[in-house]
Order: C-alpha cells, then sequence, then structure tokens
C-alpha cells in the first residue's frame, strides 16, 4: 500500500496520469525495434532510453560516483512506444553516473544500471558517461580480422587470463589482465617464450578467451585479495570485465584495454572468441535484466518458480522476441566495437533455436567467418521442449554453428557416467566413438551409429559444425584426469596418453580445441571444478615449457601438420565419406586412409593409425612404401623414414604415414 502510494505521488508529480499497460502474458509485451537503447551522449545533450513495456514510473537518476551518496539529479521518464521510455537531459553528463529505476505492480525495484549499458563504474553498479571515442587504441580504425576461409582452418585455444600469466614464471608485467596478451618477448626462468609469443611459436589460430564482460563474483575495489573466478555470472552483458582491467575505477580502463588486446592479437594473426553466457544471470530477482523488466528475461516453471536449466538459479527466455533481440543486438555489438571475431555459447542448449539462427544471420551480414560455436546441453531440465532448443542433436536446424563433441571426448578419456573407468586411449574400446570423432560427427557408412557413447544420430551436418576436444576448463584437466584413472601410471605414460589424445583431436576432421597449458603439460591439483579455486590450483607454470619441451613440439608440429594438410580440414560431408575410409582392425586399435589427394592435399594416401593398447601391437601396412611422418611419440613433416610391409607400433601411440 505505501508502494502505490509512492509510485501515485511520483506519477502525479510528471503532471499526467500515466496509466501502464496490463498484458495478458510476457510474451505480449511489444518489439521495440529501435537501436537508439540506453543512452545516446554528446556534449550538448543525453539522450536516454529503456524499454519497460508494464512499468508505471521509470526514474533516471545521476550521480557523480560510480557507488554510495545520492543523487545530483533525478528525471521521471517519459513513456513512449512499444514499452519505451525516453528523457533527454540538456546537459554534459561526460564523466557522471547513471542508474535508471523502475516500479511495476506493487514494487519500487532497485536501481538498475540498464541493460544496455556500454559503460559501468567499478563493480557494474551504475552505467558511466564517457567519450567512447577516447577509448580506442592508435590504429583501431584500420583494425582487421585474420584471413581465414573455413572454420575447419581453425585451431582453437582455450585460456583464462589469470591461468595464463598470473604466475611469477609468466615473466609478464600485466599478470591477470586483458593486457597480459598484449606483451611481447615475455619469458620463462628458463628463457622460454611465454604469453603471446608462447602462442605464436605453437600455432593456433584462435583462443577462446574465458567470460570477459562484466561478471558479479569478484569485487572489484578488493583486487588485492587476489581473488579467482571463471566469471560464468553474468552482470552487465556488454562491458568488459573490470578486475582484468588495470584500473577497474576508471570506466575507460577496461575498455581501452580489451580493445588494445583484441588489436593486439589481430596483428600476430590470432583470432579472438568470446565465451558468452547469456543463458543465466548471476543473481534472479536483483539481476540488471530483471529490475528493468521484471520478470520477462526469465523462463519459469509451471508452479512460478524460477526454471534453473543453467543450474545456477535461473534461465533467460531467449524464444520471447526483446531477449532475443538483446542476446543478437549484444553479440553484434561485440563485433562492431570491440572487434570480436567469434563466440562461444554457454549452455547453448537453454537458447532456442530461432535465436541462434538469428545471432548467425546478424553477423554473417557483418563478415560470415564470424564463427560461433556452442555447448550443445543444458545443465538440468528446462521448460521449453527440446525441439525448440539448440541441442546438440539438432543442430542440423541451426546449421552452420557448431557444437561441442562430447562424443569424442568422452570416447577419449572415459564416459563421464562411468566414474575413472577411462576410455580408448587407457584401451578401454570406444573404437566406434572415436570413429564418429574421426569424422567430425558427420554421417558415415562405416560408423555404426548404434554404438557411440553419447549421440544416436550424426548430428553435424558438415565437419565444421563440430569441435573436438578432449578437455577444457570444465571438469578435470587431461593430466588429473588420466591420474584419476591411473593412478599409479608413470609420468612417461602420461605423456604418451597426452600425445596420443591431442593426436586424435587435432587430425579429426571438424574443429580442434585445446586448453590452456596443456601443451606443457599442465595440472590443477586434482581440483576438477576450479572455478573460485585460488591461483595456486589454477595457474599455469611456465618452468613446465622447459621441462616437458618435447610435448610441446609434439603439440607444436601436429599443430603443423594439420595447418599444412587439408585432407585433417575437409569441409563437406561428401569429401569425408568419399576420401575417408577406416581400416579393420583388432582391439583398440583405430586406423583409416585419407585418399585421392583429399581436399587437394599433396600427399595423396595418407594413413593414421591409433593405438589406444597399452602394449606395442604389430600392424600389417597396406600395400606399397609409406613415408613416416608421426611415429614413436615424435613428428617430422619432413620425415624420410620408409615402412612397409609390417609395424611395430608402441603402446599409446599413434603413427601417421603417406604415400603418393
Ligand atoms: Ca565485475
Amino acid at each position: 500500500m505505501k508502494n502505490l502510494l509512492i509510485i501515485f505521488l511520483a506519477i502525479t508529480m510528471i503532471g499526467c496520469t500515466y496509466k501502464p499497460k496490463s498484458y495478458a502474458s510476457l510474451e505480449d509485451y511489444p518489439e521495440y525495434r529501435g537501436t537508439d537503447m540506453e543512452l545516446a551522449y554528446s556534449p550538448e545533450k543525453s539522450d536516454f532510453c529503456v524499454w519497460s513495456p508494464a512499468a508505471q514510473a521509470v526514474t533516471l537518476k545521476i550521480y557523480d560516483v560510480a557507488n554510495g551518496g545520492e543523487p545530483i539529479e533525478q528525471y521521471k521518464m517519459k513513456p513512449a512506444e512499444y514499452g519505451v521510455w525516453r528523457f533527454s537531459v540538456k546537459k554534459d553528463l561526460l564523466g557522471k553516473f547513471y542508474t535508471f529505476q523502475v516500479a511495476q505492480g506493487d514494487s519500487v525495484y532497485a536501481e538498475t544500471p540498464g541493460i544496455w549499458a556500454n559503460a559501468v563504474g567499478i563493480n557494474g553498479n551504475r552505467a558511466a558517461v564517457i567519450d567512447f571515442a577516447k577509448t580506442n587504441p592508435d590504429g583501431w580504425k584500420n583494425d582487421v580480422r585474420p584471413k581465414m576461409e573455413h572454420f575447419t582452418d581453425a585451431v582453437i585455444y582455450e585460456l583464462h587470463y589469470r591461468d595464463f600469466s598470473i604466475s611469477e614464471t609468466s615473466g609478464e608485467q600485466n599478470k591477470g589482465k586483458f593486457l597480459c596478451l598484449t606483451e611481447n618477448g615475455t619469458v620463462s626462468p628458463d628463457g622460454e617464450k611465454t604469453g603471446l609469443a608462447h602462442l605464436k611459436e605453437l600455432g593456433i589460430t584462435h583462443i577462446q578467451i574465458l567470460p570477459s564482460y562484466d561478471y558479479g563474483s569478484i569485487d572489484e575495489a578488493k583486487l588485492d585479495e587476489n581473488v579467482y573466478n571463471w566469471g560464468y555470472d553474468p552482470k552487465n552483458y556488454n562491458v568488459p570485465e573490470g578486475s582484468y582491467a588495470t584500473d577497474p575505477a576508471n570506466p575507460y580502463s577496461r575498455i581501452f584495454e580489451f580493445k588494445k588486446m583484441v588489436q593486439t592479437l589481430h596483428q600476430n594473426g590470432i583470432r579472438v572468441i568470446l565465451d558468452v553466457v547469456y543463458n543465466h544471470t548471476f543473481v534472479n530477482e536483483n539481476s540488471h535484466l530483471n529490475l528493468l523488466v521484471p520478470k520477462y528475461f526469465y523462463r519459469f516453471n509451471a508452479d512460478g518458480t524460477w526454471s534453473n536449466a543453467s543450474g545456477c538459479g535461473n534461465e533467460t527466455a531467449s524464444e520471447r522476441a526483446m531477449v532475443r533481440r538483446f542476446i543478437v543486438e549484444s553479440a553484434k555489438y561485440w563485433v562492431n566495437e570491440y572487434h570480436i571475431d567469434g563466440f562461444r555459447f554457454d549452455l547453448m542448449g537453454i537458447h532456442d533455436i530461432e535465436t541462434m539462427k538469428a545471432v548467425r544471420a546478424a553477423l554473417d551480414d557483418i563478415d560470415p567467418t564470424i564463427s560461433i560455436h556452442g555447448e550443445g546441453w543444458t545443465a538440468a531440465g528446462s521448460p521449453l521442449p527440446d525441439e525448440q532448443r539448440a541441442l546438440k542433436q539438432n543442430a542440423p536446424k541451426f546449421y552452420p554453428t557448431a557444437v561441442f563433441s562430447d562424443d569424442i571426448r568422452d570416447a577419449l578419456r572415459g564416459n563421464w557416467t562411468e566414474g575413472n573407468k577411462g576410455g580408448f586411449i587407457v584401451g578401454n574400446g570406444y573404437e566406434e566413438s572415436v570413429k564418429f570423432g574421426i569424422v567430425g560427427a558427420t554421417a558415415h557408412p562405416q560408423v555404426d551409429m548404434a554404438k557411440i557413447c553419447h549421440a544416436n544420430s550424426a548430428y553435424a551436418a558438415a565437419p565444421f559444425q563440430t569441435i573436438n576436444y578432449v578437455s577444457c576448463h570444465d571438469d578435470p584437466c587431461f593430466t588429473d584426469k588420466m591420474r584419476a584413472i591411473l593412478p599409479q601410471t608413470s609420468e612417461n605414460e602420461l605423456l604418451a596418453l597426452d600425445k596420443l589424445a591431442q593426436t586424435i583431436v587435432l587430425t579429426s576432421q571438424g574443429v580442434p580445441f585445446i586448453f590452456a597449458g596443456e601443451e606443457i603439460f599442465r595440472n590443477k591439483k586434482m581440483v576438477h571444478n576450479s572455478y573460485n579455486s585460488p591461483d595456486s590450483i589454477n595457474q599455469i607454470d611456465w618452468t613446465y615449457k622447459a621441462k616437458y619441451r618435447d610435448l610441446f613440439d609434439y603439440y607444436r608440429d601436429l599443430i603443423a601438420l594439420r595447418k599444412a594438410h587439408p585432407a585433417f580440414r575437409m569441409n563437406t560431408v561428401k569429401d569425408i565419406q568419399d576420401n575417408l575410409k577406416f581400416i579393420d582392425t583388432e582391439a583398440n586399435i583405430v586406423a583409416y586412409t585419407l585418399n585421392n589427394h583429399a581436399n587437394g592435399d599433396m600427399w595423396k594416401t595418407i594413413l593414421v593409425i591409433f593405438n589406444g593398447n597399452r602394449a606395442e601391437v604389430d600392424f600389417t601396412l597396406p600395400a606399397g612404401d609409406w613415408t613416416s611422418v608421426c611415429f614413436g611419440g615424435k613428428i617430422d613433416l619432413q620425415g624420410k623414414d620408409i615402412f612397409k610391409d609390417k609395424i611395430k607400433i608402441s603402446a599409446t601411440s599413434a603413427v601417421i604415414v603417406w604415400q603418393n
């Protein structure tokens, strides 16, 4: 009653009696298609615009500071078309902060910077009025995306700024910051290249950075406490995270430094993929989405409780017009303002298919080589029917967006549903699932879909719809997983397992993906869900590079092999069906040939053999002389060794040979 009175007074104060529209359901809210959301700033005036159709009143509050204190000015915004509210402040607000406050029903909600805010103060509680022209590094207008013809040409490297640079051994100045990826010439205590130079030496084409939008779990005012988080807790979707900036209190710092990072990576031939988490927000009632348009952005169960397909307390409702629009426009914004080259959609299976298609169409209009992939699953059930969501099995319906292959991941290291049983690489079968991974989750006459560990159908309509990997930030990293499966194993055997697993990932059709640091044998001290573990668990120890130089060289050469040989990067199902033939083998061995100078390869026939047995095996080669490229845990692209008839393949290893 008290709230209603306040609202009544507030409405009468602005001199008109606005009667909010009532809607039968959230789906009936009108769609606003304007592009003038949030704030258009000039020194003469600031035009504010927010969408909140069921609000009774929206108040704009202007502040001198990013947190605390009282507003220096307040304005009642005016209702306008399609549920939009506007107000124009005819003075220069540069350097000020602002929020919106919505009154709806019986409630006056907490203040929010709005959901389209492009700049914020420390901790992202208030939006900042800044001059965007001053956020661009020198030469930004000439920044261009490194060339990429096909997504199958990508080698994706997933990293967290802090993992990558926080260790004393990184030799970097800007530890845990966006700028860690702008330093060049950094070295480990042993003189091995680290940071950006390390990425170039390795030869990856894309980095996928863990969430880099403003997230909520780290207090940006207390960075001396050195807290760590993966950042899957979105707060402001269209602003970079403050804790990765050198000065989170300066709204320009995070924006400028993020752009500087992208520019430097581009100058060094590396594309940047943003990990986006539109599927849920850090908090429910008090999220910026909910404070602006109560309930609209979320799904609910039939009993009115918040549905929770994310496992984080809520899930967004991309099927609603303005949620879809927000996701599409946000992705476009990161491309246009920050020159982002691709997106990894967290729990993409929560989003409806139409939204994923709309994102693809919008990015196609900018540059069709901007990549999109995502997790084709959810963390729990959703009220939106399966057939409408961007689940892995529905991938042909949202072609060409790619999905992660948990099939090859679990075929290699062991099915996550079976504890620490282990997979193909430790001699536990899964041959058919490995073959399914090798053909990039496409349909192939020699792959029996009834024997695949997760999938029931060949979900990739083209090989570039599959991301192949054996580990990522989630769950155990590779070495920890192997130690859990084989507690008594030797380090040499672990290294062999690592090489075999990544040889399969990097030679398979589709798009390979590796987790930062695994090329130098990183571990996470057996901590699996390390999302908020200390640096001591998550950091990459760069002294490992000298120690495990042989492993690093193997990864580097494997990437070079893939880049040099298009046979490993075919782009059509037909090409794979015509040119990739599996050979009948004994248990725990998978072998195939790539034939007919596949995809324009200089080699006529390539023979690839994976021995998952933990013992040496004899293998009978097809007729003719075969030149060795990969043998005995070494790769040599210029290899001269010739094999014929029979070869002995050592335990847990790959052989790649060719003939013309
Ligand atoms: Ca933050």
